[in-house]
């Protein structure tokens, strides 16, 4: 009887969790809006939590805000990194290495040249990117346990993955809880689902057009994802009719101009979701295919200039018509 009992709370508390509808917040933080809804008994708690974490982390992690983590290592200071950051910090070496530097995160003298960050966007000379270029390359910064430092004049920027890795975090940490049911949080463009949604049907995630308004395409997912965006059309300036996009190649210091108009990376890990959405941006169609064959650890769906779409077999994605990205090249 006692069992039937606590069996029929637990029901009750369940169906509560879903009757009573997600507990929403909205908040600014790494540059961006976020909006996070949970659902479950620990909703609110979870939600007030959530909304800590994520200003903590901006805190510790933005390029910009004084007295900053980042702010340190890029002012010479070694900083001793807690055991979360220091797998965020050592992920990021890991990643730009195995993308074979198109993920850089000590881009930041390039990038803060163009004026991505402190919105002042100019187009540079090539004396100035010459002058700066030696000073990036994700070998300047090194970690020795959990001590961070940096070349002297290298500058440290985890911008393109820490939306995802904020998102994987957080995700494990509602499922710590043990009491959320699902989640699905809108870190700016990053999305990360958590659980099964209430009524049971897939998380629907809408690829934003790149040329335009509206979803160029959804992709369809249930449980734990990361599905993550990178584009050129998403930050941008242009000047005497060229469009200067936000993600730079490593390798020449200048805006991607490629054909592709975004990048989506749909993987559990959502450092990696978001590191390799931007640096298959850097790497162009043939490159990132190639990548792909090589790794199949994600799915990918790539929107070209032309509006052409490619997709990986197994991305989830509807709504749109694409072509298959070839199994061997
Ligand atoms: P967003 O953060 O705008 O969603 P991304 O994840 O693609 O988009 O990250 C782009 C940001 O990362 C840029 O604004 C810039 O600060 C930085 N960045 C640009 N190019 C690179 C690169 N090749 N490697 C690492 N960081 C980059
Ligand atoms: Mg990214």
């Amino acid at each position: 009887m006692k069992k039937t009992i606590g069996l029929l709370l637990c029901l009750v508390l369940l169906l509560d969790g879903c009757a009573a509808g997600p507990e929403e917040a909205e908040i600014y933080a790494m540059d961006t809006l976020m909006t996070l809804q949970v659902w479950g008994a620990g909703r609110a708690e979870a939600v007030a939590q959530l909304k800590g974490m994520l200003n903590g982390w901006d805190g510790q992690l933005s390029v910009t805000r004084e007295g900053s983590l980042v702010r340190q290592l890029n002012e010479g200071q070694s900083v001793s990194l807690t055991g979360e950051l220091e797998a965020l910090f050592s992920g990021a070496l890991a990643l730009s290495r195995e993308t074979g530097g198109a993920l850089d995160p000590c881009l930041y003298p390039v990038t803060r040249l163009w004026g991505f960050t402190t919105g002042e966007y100019r187009v540079p000379t090539q004396e100035e990117l010459d002058a700066l270029l030696p000073l990036t390359g994700s070998d300047k910064l090194t970690l020795s346990g959990k001590t961070a430092s940096l070349a002297p004049g290298a500058q440290l920027d985890l911008g393109a993955l820490v939306k995802g890795w904020a998102g994987s975090r957080a995700a494990a940490y509602l499922e710590g809880r043990g009491d959320v049911t699902c989640a699905i949080l809108a870190l700016g463009g990053n999305i990360q689902t958590f659980g099964t949604k209430p009524d049971g049907s897939p998380w629907q995630v809408g690829i934003q057009n790149p040329a335009g308004s509206g979803v160029a395409g959804i992709l369809s997912v249930t449980g734990t994802w990361a599905v993550v965006t990178s584009g050129g059309y998403q930050r941008y300036f242009e000047e005497d009719g060229v469009r200067y996009s936000h993600i730079i190649d490593p390798k020449t210091g200048y805006p991607v101009s490629n054909g592709l108009a975004s990048v989506t990376v749909l993987c559990q890990d959502g450092l990696r979701a978001d590191g390799l959405s931007t640096a298959l941006t850097v790497m162009g169609l043939e490159k990132a295919a190639a990548f792909w064959r090589e790794h199949r650890d994600f799915e990918a769906v790539f929107i070209l200039d032309s509006g052409e779409i490619y997709a990986t077999p197994g991305a989830p994605l509807s709504s749109c018509s694409f072509q298959l990205l070839e199994e061997a090249p």
